[in-house]
């Protein structure tokens, strides 16, 4: 927002956010009409400016997928804007009165998101923080920094100045804006930063929606449809940006006799949709940058896995580019089964029974996501009752995100707080509890003296 010779620091945050607390006190962005028309502007913006956006996010990694914001989600909130009060029933304590609880917008937010999907992740909780009536100020991921520049300019034309800003920068921006007391702060990103958020929002009271990572498993039944369970597992790995995404499959877990019919299958449809020589393919992602490559490197290159790499393994440092890659049973006290992987790179673990293995998965941190693939309906039930992940999807791979009405977010390690649809409507919504008396009925049993009788009555 500040022209590039300009700093952005402490005072220029706390200036930021006194304008914006100013422009929230005249309660502007409360108005329905306020709300509609920035969510209109903000559709606008995305359909207007669609292939620059694509572009942006081709400058930051060739073949880096962008995804858009789904009309739908914009949506979602129309309907929910209609519906602002919900009408509660009143407890015969409080007879005669009515009672209702008033969606309140909670001021004014911060929302940090990450490079991977670097529009997508902007925009949809911003999209959820107008809509529940706040002034809002987003900082985009400086690794994507075509989409940051970009983001600052259009949302700069497109909307209301005084309530919607974009500050870019990287961590001693961060850092500045962190330092501000906000209403509530909204973080996409790794675990490491999530709690360098969480406490700076500590000291504030501020509450914090925590979008992170983790390792999200692959359970995959041997009575599953071989075909497309494997092109499904293809798409939500390799077809994610190179793995490059939060719900991406981080690993696989399979029976003993299942794995090599697995492997055969996966290395069959790879070959189809990349070729011979993967490194080569367009519609491979490449890996962000050399700091996330030399992470990956040292992934494929501790000695605890050597003879463990059953499918791929090149890489080409120049392009920043590493192919699809399949390892069987690498030890569990590998780097690679202790750490999120975020790349293309998919351990395969084997096990006796994969009932028994959901507890080992419930047994580490808990993921953002876990996958079953199975035909089994007893299996998926116990599946679902059973492991904890922010969210479940059965049969296929990340899909579940695409649905609004389904809260995504994490749990445990995997982050705090859900958005989508009317989720990011109420994560930056204070639930206001009102009740309304009138004057009749004053029963007098409430007011001293307080008899026996009295005290037995209240
Ligand atoms: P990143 O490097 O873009 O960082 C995220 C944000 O944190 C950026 O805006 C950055 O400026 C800020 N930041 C970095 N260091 C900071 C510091 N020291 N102090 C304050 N702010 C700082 O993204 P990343 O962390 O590499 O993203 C990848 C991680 O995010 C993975 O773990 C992935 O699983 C997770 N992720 C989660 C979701 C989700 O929706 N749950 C989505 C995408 C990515």
């Amino acid at each position: 927002m500040a022209p590039e010779d300009e700093v952005f620091d402490t005072q220029a945050a706390r200036t930021l956010v006194n304008q914006l607390r100013g422009t929230f006190s005249t309660c502007k962005t409360k108005s329905y009409e306020w709300r509609i028309s920035q969510l209109k502007n903000l559709l606008k913006l995305a359909n207007d400016h669609e292939q620059d956006i694509i572009d942006s996010s081709y400058l930051t990694s060739p073949n880096l997928h962008s995804k858009h914001m789904s009309p739908r989600s914009f949506l979602c909130f129309r309907s929910c804007l209609a519906d602002l009060l919900d009408k509660v029933k009143t407890s015969i304590t409080t007879f005669p009165s009515s009672a209702e609880v008033f969606p309140e917008p909670l001021g004014v937010v911060l929302v940090i998101s990450a490079w991977n999907y670097p529009f997508l992740l902007s925009l949809d909780p911003v999209i959820g923080a107008i809509a529940a009536g706040n002034a809002v100020v987003l900082k985009p991921s400086e690794i994507s920094p075509a989409t940051s520049s970009l983001l600052a300019k259009l949302v700069g034309e497109y909307m209301d100045s005084s309530a919607v800003k974009v500050v870019e920068g990287a961590v001693p921006e961060t850092s500045a804006l962190l330092e501000q007391k906000w209403d509530k702060i909204f973080y996409t990103g790794n675990g490491k930063v999530g709690r360098i958020v969480l406490a700076a929002a500590a000291k504030h009271l501020t509450p914090v929606a925590l979008e992170l990572g983790g390792k999200c498993p692959v359970f995959v039944d041997s009575n599953t449809n071989l075909k497309v369970t494997t092109r499904r597992i293809i798409a939500g790995k390799w077809g994610l940006n190179n793995g490059q995404a939060c719900v991406s499959a981080d690993h696989i877990i399979t029976t003993k006799d299942f794995a090599p019919k697995l492997i055969d299958a996966l290395k069959v449809e790879l070959e189809k949709f990349y070729g011979n020589d993967p490194l080569k393919s367009e519609d491979l992602s490449c890996i962000v940058s050399s700091n996330h490559f030399a992470r990956l490197e040292k992934l494929l290159d501790d000695d605890k896995i050597s003879g463990k790499i059953v499918h791929g393994g090149q890489r080409d440092q120049n392009h920043l580019k590493i192919s699809p890659t399949i390892l069987l049973d690498a030890p569990e006290d590998s780097l690679i089964m202790n750490e999120e992987i975020f790349g293309p790179l998919l351990p395969i673990v084997t096990v006796d029974s994969l009932e028994d293995s959901f507890n080992m998965v419930n047994s580490k941190e808990k993921p953002l996501a876990a996958y079953l693939f199975t035909n089994d309906k007893k299996l998926k039930e116990e599946f679902v009752r059973n492991v904890s992940a922010g969210g479940l999807l059965i049969n296929d791979i990340a899909l579940h995100l695409a649905n609004p009405y389904l809260p995504f977010g994490g749990v445990g390690e995997s982050g705090m707080g859900a958005y989508h649809g009317k989720f990011s409507f109420d994560t930056f919504t204070h639930k206001k509890a009102v009740l309304y008396r009138s004057f009749a009925g004053d029963a007098s049993a409430r007011y001293p003296p307080y008899t026996p009788a009295k005290l037995r009555l209240l």
